[in-house]
């Protein structure tokens, strides 16, 4: 928040060739960008998060409103922290990330949940750069998305990419398939120039969005984000949504996928988050017949976990019924029988749609 006090940025100790070693061993990690800043935002980026929480649109990620000072303000999360390294890992798809989306047989997963949570991936990979860091004598503290850390202004001021329309991060090299990661360090390193915005008037993102969740560029109301509304969002999904959701059973990639500037990336390499065979393309009658172990089972190490079986089957019902295929109506009936009322309702509500009273 303004008038927070940042402490003075110490004179520059670490030599240009350090930087070159930590980016060289971020680089062997597997990192496909790494760039250094100051451990402070400016204000504009407390008042743009202030602005977000009190119009509502974070819907019920209570979560957000916790620590706010300590997002907007690296050092008030850590005072020790001098600059922020910061490290992009690419999860760029092979093939076409929206391919699914007209197959009435099968679920669409976002392409980052394919395989395994990339929170355990990728905080393995900081902690190795942070003991490189270590080594040397400095205090470091390393951030995967969990922490209150605001990840893609960090990055932009470090130069990874810029926040593009989507609100998410856009690298002139890697497009928008960009994991974030952070070193908080006392180490005090040249920052690299930040990256300035090249998005010029491309409105793909904000035309692709399905369910028209931008209410202006570079603003997001995550109440109307699909992604927000099946992972996110817990109980019944309003039926103003419904049907745009499609066959989207974990997350949207709409808006990222129509980015041009992904023609500019390579495929990730990393194999730990390769899409898993059976969840490129998952029949929807499969995954209807998930029972709480089986769920638990099927998606151990896999970030589909954490939103637990219900509400997964919840989305899955939705699918079903957008599917227009007569051949899964035994199964949306059967999921109108289940335990969980959640489950139950969208299973009726699917049930009505494969007859076209929907
Ligand atoms: S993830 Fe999907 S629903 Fe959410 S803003 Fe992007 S395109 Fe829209
Ligand atoms: S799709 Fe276009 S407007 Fe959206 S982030 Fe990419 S370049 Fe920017």
């Amino acid at each position: 928040m303004p008038g927070y006090p940042t402490k003075a940025f110490p004179p520059i100790v670490a030599a240009v060739d350090l930087k070159a070693a930590i980016a060289q061993k971020a680089a062997e990690l597997g990192f496909a960008a790494t760039g250094f800043t100051r451990a402070t935002l400016p204000p504009e980026k407390l008042a743009y998060l202030q602005e977000f929480l009190q119009s509502g649109q974070h819907g019920s990620m209570g979560w957000m409103e916790t620590r706010v000072e300590q997002r907007a303000h690296p050092q008030a999360l850590w005072p020790e922290a001098i600059s922020v390294i910061s490290l992009g890992f690419s999860y760029a798809p092979g093939a076409d990330a929206l391919a699914n989306l007209t197959r009435k047989d099968v679920g669409n997963i976002s392409v980052y949940a394919r395989n395994r949570d990339y929170h355990d991936v990728i905080k393995g990979k900081l902690k190795h750069l942070a003991q490189f860091i270590a080594a040397r004598g400095e205090g470091v503290k390393v951030f995967v998305d969990t922490a209150p850390v605001m990840e893609k202004p960090l990055a932009e001021q470090a130069g990874l990419g810029w926040q593009g329309k989507h609100t998410n991060l856009v690298s002139r090299s890697h497009g928008s398939w960009l994991f974030l990661g952070e070193i908080y360090t006392t180490l005090a390193l040249e920052p690299d120039a930040p990256e300035r915005d090249h998005c010029g008037t491309c409105t793909a993102c904000q035309t692709a969005c399905p369910t028209q969740a931008f209410p202006e560029p570079y603003k997001l109301d995550a109440r109307r984000c699909i992604s927000y509304l099946t992972i996110e969002h817990a109980g019944p999904i309003a039926e103003e949504f419904r049907l745009y959701i499609g066959n989207r059973i974990y997350g949207c990639d709409d808006c990222l996928a129509v980015c041009p500037w992904n023609k500019f990336a390579q495929a990730g390499r990393e194999q730990k988050l390769a899409a898993r065979e059976d969840l490129t393309a998952p029949p929807l009658v499969e995954l209807a017949l998930l029972d709480e172990a089986a769920f638990r089972q099927k998606f151990t190490a896999s970030p589909i976990k954490r939103i637990g079986r219900n509400r997964f089957i919840r989305n899955v019902a939705i699918a079903i019924g957008n599917s227009g295929n007569p051949s899964l109506l035994p199964i949306a009936e059967r999921l109108t029988a289940d335990a969980d009322p959640v489950v139950a309702e969208a299973g009726a509500w699917a049930v009505k749609r494969l007859h076209g009273r929907q």
